[in-house]
């Protein structure tokens, strides 16, 4: 592995203590579902890049609607100014997306588009004269990285350094479910009785709740029911609070429908959209909101303006990438909507593993919780040596502590899936 080794003493890596981590792997390439390492290594990518690549690696077809956008446009000013590849991506997703979630707010990154969000609920209250004082999120929640999107998320190794800086937010448990889970109605039942007692207690206190429907992603690809969020949607209209759907991970068929909402039959009032948004070529996200979210700031008064600004927003160049990616996405509809199918197909063969629990899919998205509790001290190992088995048997994974999970890119097909579910068989029997 050393040959491989890319770690640059110019680089401050994320994610890793400075001494003492792993060096990095030098990567020189990506075609397809694969990636390449210098000295010509290939990994099969079963995490799409940190769940961004939902095309694969070197899509030609955006990678050329770039090249011909920058021949003609890279970049402009998105204040006072508009573009084409803007309003043509606004139109396509207002178009996909239910109901009247109609207006669209471009920035660079998944916490940003978050961000937004939490700003546009807060101030949505705020200039119809309301003060609401909270948000409500769930456990093991992750929305990002920046202020807003930790004070959100699930308080953990990441955000606990900064705790003095977050703000203060209502937390309800998750409802988590997998195949041959008997007890999640209660699971339900508990989680929106505490919903409902947080939203009576204190009528306007919360600006809106946030989750990620349908698939938790960092927080260990944890799965609910479409009925929850059904539920939710309900009991924010009763309580008259906002819904926040955080689809940075789940938007763009990886629930198997184009967005978790849609797969859920529901609307929420704003969602926050990112990563396969330009099928990983170019950093763009958007935050979408109702037209109702939108009228409360339709007004003269500069206080009532979104004050929310990035340098490169909707830059040019991720619009064309995002307008490309969307288009392949349509004339591959299959590509996302079979692979839930072919998970369960590949996980029944597993099913009785004595290493596995809590097997679950969700679209193109399938995870697994590795057993630790019978071997001491084992949860802490787990991730690192599976990583290590999968390097060599040509797999990029990367377990979520003992939750090992695969999310594939579209493109990957029937034998290179099958390939990674036979590595992954070897790797158990290791265990
Ligand atoms: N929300 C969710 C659900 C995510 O999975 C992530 C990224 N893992 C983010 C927000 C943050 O996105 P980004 O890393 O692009 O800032």
């Amino acid at each position: 592995q050393e040959k491989y080794s890319g770690s640059h003493p110019n680089i401050w890596y994320p994610f890793t203590p400075i001494k003492g981590a792993p060096t990095p792997l030098k990567v020189t390439s990506g075609n397809g579902a694969w990636i390449e390492l210098a000295g010509g290594k290939q990994l099969l990518d079963l995490i799409s890049s940190w769940w961004v690549n939902v095309l694969g690696h070197a899509r030609p077809e955006i990678a050329d609607a770039i090249h011909g956008q920058a021949k003609c446009l890279e970049h402009v000013i998105f204040a006072g100014f508009t573009h084409e590849p803007a309003e043509k991506l606004a139109e396509t997703l207002a178009g996909k997306l239910p109901g009247r979630l109609n207006r669209v707010f471009y920035s660079d990154n998944g916490s940003s588009a978050v961000e937004i969000a939490i700003k546009q609920a807060w101030q949505y209250w705020a200039n119809l004269g309301e003060k609401r004082e909270s948000f409500i999120c769930f456990d093991h929640g992750y929305h990002g990285d920046t202020f807003g999107a930790m004070s959100v998320s699930a308080r953990s190794l990441f955000t606990d350094v900064y705790k003095e800086l977050l703000f203060p937010v209502e937390s309800v448990p998750y409802p988590v479910t997998w195949r041959g889970d008997d007890e999640i109605q209660e699971k339900e039942a508990a989680a929106l009785g505490r919903l409902t007692q947080l939203l009576e207690q204190n009528p306007k206190r919360y600006a809106a709740i946030i989750i990620e429907p349908l698939v938790q992603g960092a927080g260990g690809m944890r799965m609910c029911r479409p009925e929850f969020l059904q539920a939710l949607r309900r009991l924010s209209h009763e309580h008259d609070t906002l819904l926040i759907f955080d689809e940075v991970m789940t938007g763009f068929g990886r629930t198997g429908a184009w967005f978790a909402c849609e797969r859920a039959g529901i609307e929420p009032d704003v969602i926050a959209l990112a990563k396969g948004l330009t099928g990983g070529f170019l950093p763009l996200a958007a935050t979408v909101c109702s037209d109702s979210v939108y009228e409360a700031f339709a007004s003269a008064d500069p206080a009532k303006t979104l004050f929310h600004g990035h340098s490169y927003t909707a830059n040019p160049l991720g619009c064309a990438a995002a307008n490309a990616t969307l288009k392949l996405l349509e004339q591959n509809e299959y590509a996302f909507k079979n692979l839930e199918q072919e998970h369960i197909e590949h996980l029944a063969k597993l099913e009785d593993h004595p290493k596995l629990d809590k097997i679950r899919v969700t679209g193109t998205i399938a995870a697994m919780d590795i057993k630790t509790a019978d071997r001491p001290g084992y949860l802490n190992q787990v991730s690192a040596i599976i990583k290590r088995k999968a390097f060599e048997q040509g797999l990029l994974l990367r377990p979520l502590g003992n939750v090992l999970y695969l999310m594939p890119p579209y493109c990957i097909t029937r034998d290179e899936l099958a390939q990674a579910y036979r590595g992954i068989a070897a790797i158990l029997d290791e265990l």
